[in-house]
């Protein structure tokens, strides 16, 4: 089989410049041209991984099948290729660090002195290259987290500069840059490309190929500078416009010729079999939407919609699907009071209850599901919007008034949201937390099972507590069924209303698993429910 090739992808001049999209949409169009194709992202920062870090901090932590808790761009790639990433998608410098540091304490270098280089950029040669050595893939994108310059990202680099020189042809660097627009001069400007581009040759790094991310089009003149200055063909000069969405960036990208510049580059033949029918299709359906409704996502993070990332995007998908725009809007659930609740709430078509942790906030959610439930109005809760639901049925249904999940409140008399570790102790190894793919089966003719018309489904998990069964009677007798348990452990993982609309509540993440290809049935019906109600 012929060796793997690898890309990787550097941003230069600011963060925040989309090195994920333009990542995934490369890896869009390599794939749609039949090549095997995956992603993984490099982050700079200490913590081990995300999965401790506050959603303000770097936006939602994203849950692989096999439990990882990563970066949300990975995300992104998965909703591009349709195909799951792992956590060897994902290295951080925390966990280079401490991989490292777990060897030289076992002797493993043999009392050597440890050192950045070559030891750390030795363990970040090897991560990089771990999926390319399974020979499942024919190219590998390794987008390097930050900026060039930061000095978080030296070792990073200079795992690139070895790489490059170890791998030769079989290799090429993108650098992603800002080429910003003076409004006073009215000019595009190209020194602080030129400057990250110089950033870069000073580690030893000569970019391939530019992407210049701008608001204007920079045209043939700024493209020849960039090119003259940087040391790049013109042709390797690319401008990435802002898009209207961010499934526009793969065409946009297309429209450049980029998947043939990359190819030519690494010595691929390109043939004429660019296949971007069904992406096409999918854009057209987000670009002329028959209807519109209006969703509301209740949760305590909505200031930073990188918190609810892959929520936001399978509504994007979701829409599409019904040929509908979805409108989110973004209630923070600390506003919602029994008085509030109608003039935040009553303008809208369906509700969606947030994931999340701890107290903040927990009451608004619990009265936002008390009004999707008394007037009819389709609900999703996912994870601690599912717990929630089963808290304010518990509540006011059932009329057990200090009911609760004894993560807010451990000495509730009603813990119907309890840890269960006699249940979970079968299959956890260790960890506090129920990570990644689990089974769930589904009750025939259940809303669950209309939805995604088989018995047997996988979703992600990313939580510590659970429904406590010994209430499970006495929900089921007064209308809130479970209609998806977890085979292994008994666990409920889906409850619904019998006399409602659409009142669906989750305890996993179908957010995850949403896909331009595959959008997720249950956000799939959702909006369905939503479009109904906001016709009657
Ligand atoms: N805090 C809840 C738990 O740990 C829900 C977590 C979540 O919404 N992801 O069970």
């Amino acid at each position: 089989m012929p060796s793997t090739k690898y890309i990787f992808v550097t941003g230069g001049v600011t963060s925040s410049l989309g090195k994920g999209i333009i990542s995934a949409s490369l890896a869009t169009l390599l794939q749609s041209r039949g090549y095997s194709v995956t992603i993984q992202k490099l982050d700079p920062y200490i913590n081990v991984d995300p999965g401790t870090l506050n959603p303000y901090e770097h936006g939602e932590c994203f849950v692989t099948n096999d439990g990882a808790e990563t970066d949300l761009d990975l995300g992104h790639y998965e909703r591009f290729l349709n195909r799951p990433t792992s956590q060897a998608n994902n290295v951080t410098t925390g966990r280079i660090y401490k991989s490292v540091i777990e060897k030289e304490r076992r002797g493993d270098y043999l009392g050597k002195t440890v050192q950045v280089i070559p030891h750390i950029t030795d363990e970040i040669k090897n991560r990089i290259q771990i999926l390319g050595n399974t020979g499942e893939f024919e190219i590998v994108i390794t987008e390097i987290g930050g900026t060039v310059g930061d000095i978080e990202a030296l070792p990073y680099i200079e795992s690139v500069r070895q790489l490059r020189w170890e791998l030769g042809e079989d290799c090429i660097v993108i650098h992603l840059t800002l080429v910003p627009f003076l409004a006073a001069t009215g000019e595009l400007k190209t020194k602080p490309t030129q400057h990250s581009v110089k950033a870069l040759q000073e580690s030893g790094v000569q970019p391939d190929i530019l992407v210049c991310r701008s608001e204007q089009p920079i045209g043939e003149e700024i493209k020849r500078k960039l090119a003259l200055f940087c040391n790049v063909k013109k042709e390797a000069v690319i401008e990435s416009i802002d898009a209207e969405t961010i499934y526009a960036v793969p065409i946009l990208m297309r429209n450049q010729h980029l998947d043939e510049v990359v190819l030519r580059r690494l010595g691929l033949p390109i043939e004429d079999n660019l296949d971007l029918v069904n992406w096409r299709d999918f854009l057209y359906k987000l670009r002329y939407p028959t209807t519109e409704v209006e969703i509301g996502l209740i949760g305590k993070y909505v200031e930073l919609h990188d918190s609810y990332k892959s929520i936001a995007e399978s509504f994007i998908h979701a829409g599409a699907a019904n040929e509908c725009k979805v409108n989110i809007n973004w209630i923070h659930s600390e506003n919602i009071t029994a008085e509030t609740a109608h003039k935040y709430l009553k303008n809208l078509d369906g509700i969606l209850v947030a994931p999340g942790f701890g107290e903040r906030g927990f009451d608004g959610k619990i009265e936002t599901i008390r009004h999707a439930r008394e007037n009819n109005i389709p609900f999703l809760g996912v994870c601690l919007g599912m717990q929630a639901a089963v808290i304010e049925f518990a509540r006011n249904v059932l009329k057990w008034k200090d009911a609760n999940s004894t993560e807010m409140n451990p000495k509730t008399k009603h813990p119907v949201i309890d840890i269960m570790e006699d249940q979970k102790k079968i299959t956890d190894k260790g960890g506090t937390m129920r990570l990644g793919a689990c089974d769930c089966e589904l009750k025939e003719g259940s809303k669950a099972y209309e939805t995604y018309r088989r018995k047997n489904i996988s979703e992600r998990h990313r939580h510590r507590f659970e429904f406590n069964n010994k209430y499970l009677k006495e929900f089921e007798d007064k209308g809130m069924l479970a209609t998806g348990i977890n085979p292994d452990m008994g666990l409920v993982e889906i409850v619904e209303l019998e006399d409602h609309p659409w009142f669906v509540g989750v305890q996993f993440h179908p957010e995850y698993k949403s896909t331009v290809a595959n959008p997720h049935p249950l956000f799939v019906k959702f909006v369905e429910a939503a479009v109904k109600k906001a016709s009657k």
